[in-house]
């Protein structure tokens, strides 16, 4: 019976939230899992909606359970997965049957995956907001030909999240455009995380705060301009115990951060579109660096550890609050200005306003201050975020008590890799004149590489020789 409006492929955690998602949305959905007996498990766990949801148990089971002209998502592990699937099913499939990769791929590959496909409908989707967006509503980035977008929008935005009634789904550009922006998403991501875990660090060995009191700052500055998702869940996670120690769960919890790869796909590529993302940057270096636990060790036993401890009166936490917002502002505004680079570079167009909105709700960097952004980015979207005037008057307020921050925590021996970095992002970019003539200068010597002078023409060589 081809019934099935969409089918899917892969029902792990990610799979199995999307396919019960779209059952609830009243889609009829046809299931295939590698490992038969999941299949049959989920259909079983369904519960009413299992009336939605045709189980397979061979692809050809799978292409003939659903309605022509077909779609269907892969919910599989980036890479070599991905590509394996497209050439079990294309063979299975018509010329109008479309293929939607929903995994986290790298763009570039779906850049080739969509090349390779032709005319042959190809989507590459990102999709935010972990297994319990999955579930109840993610945040959808969508990639490749807008037409092919258009047969599944329906789909995809009654599944999304919605943010005062608008979907969080919406179409970024050709090919990898939905992929690119969920790493650039995921970057952001990165370092939003990172930020929140240097000022926590500061509250935990500057302040000497429990974890208690960690927790109810965290809950309180949830109620103000730092609303968000990781804002929220930082206090909850600081808030629990460990029901097998009884002590604070984040006292038990190793100091080593794991990654599958997205926030280091953001910056290579940052790199090779020469686009100034230091903070996001700082933030992989920092999971990079936390892995290194040995090492860390050693270095404290040689040097001896730093004199952490600030004295109380001098960091009031409503100065880590700032410092928080202004380091929140200064990466999203490194994130935006990626986009903007590559949207030029690739030749995509990518909405920046509309990529705000869609983060609003389902993904993992939801929080208030994206509404903001989005208006700021629909008056000019290729302004930095941080010269938009509400972001500037924030900053103006703000960078004062991020400047005491890192300061502060430099001389108490408290690496802030992601808040300093941002910091340096902000001197940077307001630095009318800066120190680069002095690179030209060093360039033109041992290479004659040639400089422009101030007053004018280009090519000009100093007088190093004489
Ligand atoms: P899981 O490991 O939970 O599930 C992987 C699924 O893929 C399983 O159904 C597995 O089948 C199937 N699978 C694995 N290898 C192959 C293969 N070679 N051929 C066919 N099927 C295969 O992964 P997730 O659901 O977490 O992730 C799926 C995708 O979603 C990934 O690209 C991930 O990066 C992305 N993603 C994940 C998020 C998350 O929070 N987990 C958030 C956003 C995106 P079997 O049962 O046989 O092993």
């Amino acid at each position: 019976m081809s019934n099935a409006e969409i089918g899917l492929i892969g029902l792990g955690t990610m799979g199995a939230a999307l396919a019960l998602n779209i059952a609830d949305n009243g889609f009829d959905i046809a299931v295939w899992n590698r490992t038969t007996a999941t299949t049959h498990q989920f259909h079983k766990d369904a519960g009413d909606l299992a009336a939605r949801i045709t189980p397979t148990d061979d692809l050809e089971g799978l292409v003939a359970a659903i309605k022509e002209p077909r779609a269907i998502i892969l919910m599989v592990p980036a890479g070599q997965a991905v590509d394996d699937q497209i050439k079990a099913l294309r063979p299975l499939l018509g010329e109008d049957d479309m293929i939607i990769d929903a995994g986290n791929a790298n763009f570039h590959d779906t850049n080739r995956r969509a090349q390779d496909a032709g005319d042959l409908p190809f989507l590459g989707i990102g999709v935010s907001g972990g297994e319990e967006g999955a579930r109840f509503g993610p945040s959808v980035m969508g990639g490749g030909k807008r037409a092919h977008w258009d047969r599944v929008a329906h789909i995809m935005t009654a599944i999304s999240a919605k943010h005062n009634d608008e979907p969080c789904a919406t179409w970024m550009g050709e090919e990898g455009a939905g992929h690119f922006v969920k790493a650039v998403h995921n970057g952001i991501e990165y370092a939003d995380m990172q930020m929140i875990a240097e000022i926590y660090g500061i509250m935990r060995d500057g302040l000497l705060m429990d974890t208690a009191a960690i927790s109810d700052t965290f809950a309180t500055w949830d109620k103000g301009p730092l609303r968000s998702y990781l804002i929220e869940i930082s206090g909850k996670v600081a808030g629990a115990t460990d029901p097998k120690t009884g002590k604070p769960m984040l006292d038990v919890i190793v100091d080593a951060a794991g990654q599958k790869g997205t926030g280091r796909w953001t910056v290579i590529e940052a790199q090779h579109l020469a686009a100034p993302i230091p903070a996001i940057e700082a933030a992989v270096v920092a999971r990079n660096l936390s892995s290194q636990r040995d090492a860390r060790a050693a270095g404290e036993a040689l040097f001896g550890p730093a004199p952490h401890r600030f004295a109380h009166d001098m960091m009031p936490l409503a100065t880590l609050e700032e410092a928080l917002i202004a380091g929140k502002i200064l990466c999203y505004a490194q994130g935006f200005g990626m986009i903007e680079k590559a949207s030029k570079e690739f030749g995509w167009a990518l909405p920046l306003p509309a990529i705000a909105e869609v983060w609003r709700e389902g993904c993992i960097i939801r929080s208030e201050m994206l509404d903001d952004m989005a208006t700021a980015l629909r008056e000019d979207p290729d302004r930095n975020l941080m010269t938009a005037p509400y972001f500037a008057d924030i900053l103006k307020k703000t960078h004062g008590a991020l400047r005491q921050v890192v300061a502060h925590a430099a001389l108490h021996g408290l690496p802030l890799p992601a808040l300093s970095s941002g910091l340096a992002y902000f001197d940077a970019m307001r630095t009318a004149r800066g120190t680069a003539n002095m690179i030209q200068g060093q360039r033109d010597f041992f290479g004659a590489h040639g400089f422009e002078r101030v007053d004018g023409g280009s090519g000009h060589h100093g007088p190093w020789g004489s």
